[in-house]
């Protein structure tokens, strides 16, 4: 009997806790797939040092890990406090005013940083604030002042976030320091870029372009977490690489109890539509602070990946928390035990549909063939990772190895479920040859075993972009030495 291996892929957010090249190490053994850096925060130089740590450490322990660089975007925040902090009473009255300077905050005003607020807003609006602990009722909006009650009370510190409940803020995507920032991913080679609060298709075409004008063919990475986003899913998958379902601001946005449903919804019509997706926010909250998680929190997690997600996000969990490695331990083994379910092996998927490409085809068949014959392992070689990309749509408990000589493949592929990349660098016009060598690879990377069954999947000019067209079923130990 092997041991499983995890199929879901884990995304770290990087932070103060995992600063240390010792720390890195334990995230990586502790099996983080895909590292989050965030640039809400950190220089230039902070976001290329971890960068390199993280990928050297990461190869030191064979694997290809990827770079997910993610834009800050328009957060509205509060402008700061005399005091550092105010307490609100259900009832007070409290104005939002965009004259109001950082540090003159009191109890009864204090600033904020989006100067179009007061024409985004109108009487009976509601106002979330610190990701829904505080709650504001619109009154009346006066030139820069907007009058509110205080509807949820409690304590209100510096700089803290605001959503419009329901959505509808006008706020550019893209602001100038996603625009900087947008540089210095590219010059890190960011794997991902994730777009925070985009509304549309054309607020990712943006990014998209900008990034290539800097000769970066990073993933891009919508984050799902505006009530407009919603509306307009279809459109956004089709300029981007993955979703993000931002569980935070969305949450804030729509209300949590609607989370659950929009959750699977999105995660549905991502897979069905050839998109990656990745599940964030509080999957593992109290693990910040407790070396053991909530059982509601192993169940999130299980219940994720039973919807399909392809990773799952930790954030403060790994950035500041107490217990980075340990978190990430016992989320893997939620994910692996989670698997095991067999609605999260069988597949129904796409079996009506026509395929527009060879390659996709090809993909599919092999899915299909894995499904329903003894296979112990996919070998895809590939250029691009798509045809990983669309084998991995299918819910399959069959290992998909991507062979690729390309780092930027591999490094890529990591992120989607139940792949696994490999770096393969040869080129062969001999195809007995090339998929000896892969099936090599593969035994000794205890892959496969004598008499195991592999199907190999490439394309007639090994090295060409988009040209998979052939799969191959050989048994390990017994395949033919003349070309096939
Ligand atoms: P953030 O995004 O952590 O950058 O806010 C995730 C979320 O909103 O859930
Ligand atoms: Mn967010």
């Amino acid at each position: 009997m092997r041991i499983a291996q995890r199929r879901t892929k884990i995304v770290a957010t990087m932070g103060p806790a995992t600063e240390s090249e010792a720390a890195i190490d334990s995230l990586i053994k502790a099996g983080v797939d895909v590292v989050r850096l965030n640039f809400s925060h950190g220089t230039v130089e902070e976001h290329r040092a971890r960068a390199e740590k993280i990928r050297r450490i990461g190869l030191e322990n064979d694997r290809h890990l990827a770079i997910l660089a993610d834009l800050q975007g328009p957060k509205i925040r509060l402008r700061k406090f005399k005091q550092g902090c105010v307490d609100l009473a259900i009832g007070d009255s409290f104005c939002l005013d965009t004259e109001c300077a950082d540090g003159e905050g009191d109890s009864k005003q204090v600033g904020v940083t989006y100067g179009k607020l007061p024409q985004d807003v109108k009487k009976d609006d509601i106002l979330v604030l610190d990701d829904g602990r505080i709650v504001l009722k619109v009154e009346a909006v006066e030139g820069s002042r907007i009058s509110c009650t205080v509807q949820v009370g409690g304590e209100l510190s510096d700089n803290k976030g605001i959503n419009l409940k329901g959505g509808g803020l006008t706020a550019e995507v893209l602001t100038d320091k996603d625009k900087a920032d947008i540089k210095i991913a590219a010059l890190i080679d960011a794997d991902y870029v994730a777009v925070s609060f985009p509304r549309n298709a054309a607020d990712m075409k943006q990014a998209r372009m900008l990034l290539e004008a800097e000769g970066s063919t990073a993933g891009l990475v919508a984050k799902i977490e505006r009530a407009e986003a919603l509306d307009n899913l279809d459109e956004i998958i089709s300029v981007s690489e993955a979703l993000m379902i931002a569980r935070g601001d969305l949450g804030v946005e729509i209300g949590d109890a609607k989370l659950p449903a929009v959750q699977k919804e999105i995660i549905r019509k991502a897979r069905f539509l050839n998109c990656v997706t990745i599940t964030a926010t509080q999957m593992m909250e109290s693990m910040r602070e407790n070396p053991i998680p909530t059982r509601a929190e192993v169940f999130d997690v299980a219940n994720a990946v039973l919807d399909g997600t392809d990773a799952v996000m930790l954030s403060a969990e790994t950035a500041t928390g107490a217990f980075p490695s340990e978190t990430v331990r016992a989320m893997s083994d939620i994910c692996l035990n989670a698997e095991l379910q067999s609605s999260a092996i069988k597949s129904r998927h796409r079996l009506d549909d026509i395929f527009e490409h060879v390659d996709e085809a090809i993909a599919m068949a092999t899915m299909y063939t894995a499904n329903h014959l003894e296979v112990r392992a996919i070998a895809a070689l590939t250029e691009s990772g798509s045809t990983a990309l669309w084998m991995s749509r299918i819910s399959s408990a069959i290992p998909i190895y991507a062979l690729s000589r390309h780092e930027s493949t591999n490094r890529k592929v990591n992120l989607y479920r139940g792949v696994f990349p490999v770096y393969f660098p040869t080129i062969h016009t001999n195809h007995a040859e090339a998929n000896q060598e892969a099936v090599e690879l593969m035994k000794r990377r205890g892959a496969v075993e004598e008499g195991d069954l592999v199907i190999i999947t490439k394309g007639d000019l090994m090295g060409t972009g988009g040209g998979t067209n052939a799969m191959k079923i050989v048994e390990v130990g017994n395949m033919p030495d003349f070309v096939a």
